[in-house]
């Protein structure tokens, strides 16, 4: 797997994009500039690989765009001792950003297929602090639990008592909540008394988070 001077450039304007856009997390910004997106599509769409595009990566779901990845990484307010949640492995791609500034991630997928391409691409990668399980993110990893911080990468119908219940007191999950066409970002801290308070953001449009494996 190449990183050429090409695709690091092409990397910087991205970055520049991002904080056009609204981005200020420092981490998160150098965390997208280091990582070779292009390793985490398919071949027929690298062209593209750095423009702020979702694309297919099989069994009919999408990497998300890179602002959606930059948005929900910053709402985390990821600290490099957070162990983190992930659910929607899909490509990798957010999980190996979430891996670059926590101490640990898990990560759930429902589709079989799509954890099998997933594993061997981030066993290339070697990252060791980034496990992923093929399972249903509505059930978390309670043997893993708690979680600082726990995102969704599909879009959420509810909120998931059972991730609510895996978080750490003082901890954050970040959810794109709404069936409809259009999901509406939401920030859940659970707060030390365990009580919750819930904060709204922009609107984004994920697949759909569905119950069960596949
Ligand atoms: N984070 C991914 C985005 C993938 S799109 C990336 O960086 O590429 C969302 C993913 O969530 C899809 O792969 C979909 O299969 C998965 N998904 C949907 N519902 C799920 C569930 N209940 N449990 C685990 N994964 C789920």
């Amino acid at each position: 797997m190449q990183d050429t001077f090409r695709h690091k450039g092409l990397r910087r304007k991205l970055v520049e994009e991002l904080k056009e856009l609204g981005i200020k997390d420092e981490q998160v910004l150098q965390t997208i500039g280091s990582i070779p997106r292009h390793w985490f599509i398919e071949s027929s769409f690298e062209q593209k690989a750095y423009e702020n595009t979702p694309f297919p990566i099989g069994s009919g779901q999408t990497i998300s765009n890179p602002y959606t990845v930059a948005y929900q990484s910053e709402l985390l307010q990821l600290k490099p001792t957070d162990i983190v949640l992930e659910i929607g492995t899909g490509s990798g791609y957010q999980a190996t950003v979430l891996a670059l500034l926590a101490t640990k991630v898990y990560s759930i997928e429902r589709h079989k297929p799509l954890v099998n391409h997933t594993e061997k691409l981030l066993q290339h990668l070697n990252l060791k602090n980034l496990q992923c399980f093929y399972g249903d993110g509505f059930e978390g990893l309670p043997q893993f639990a708690p979680f600082d911080k726990i995102i969704i990468t599909a879009a959420a119908p509810e909120i998931p008592l059972k991730l609510i219940e895996q978080l750490k007191p003082g901890g954050l999950i970040v959810l794109p909540y709404g069936e409809g066409e259009v999901q509406q970002m939401m920030r859940i801290k659970k707060k030390e008394d365990l009580s919750i308070e819930k904060e709204l953001f922009e609107y984004f449009t994920f697949v759909p988070m569905l119950k069960g494996t596949k």
